[in-house]
């Protein structure tokens, strides 16, 4: 391998630019109905992120089991139920279960 020249600030930025990049692109692909790209696209993001130690932006939901970018109403389902948000993925089945508790504290 090539002698490591980059400081770590420096990948960690071009890192997040791509991130950031395949991100978008993913999400263009879903509503272009290619889900095949969209999933390429978060493995991509998800490895490089890892590798420059930049974590996915927390607004960007995707489902962990089969990476597609989720966007409700289209691939995904939202409900709730008791205290959980109920994230269900329609591609693969998967499910993700998220509390609020907090924002049902906030309206007493
Ligand atoms: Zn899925």
């Amino acid at each position: 391998m090539a002698k490591r020249h980059l400081s770590r600030n420096a990948v960690r930025d071009i890192g997040t630019a791509r991130v950031e990049t395949l991100l978008r692109l993913s999400q263009e692909a879903v509503r272009a109905g290619r889900g095949d790209r969209a999933r390429r696209y978060v493995g991509l993001a998800r490895t490089i992120g890892m590798k420059a130690q930049v974590s996915l932006p927390p607004d960007f939901r995707y489902c962990r089991r089969c990476l597609l970018p989720l966007i409700p109403g289209l691939n995904c389902t939202v409900r709730l139920t008791g205290h959980k948000v109920v994230c269900g993925c329609r591609e693969c089945g998967a499910v993700r279960r998220r509390p609020y508790l907090k924002e049902q504290k906030n309206h007493d």
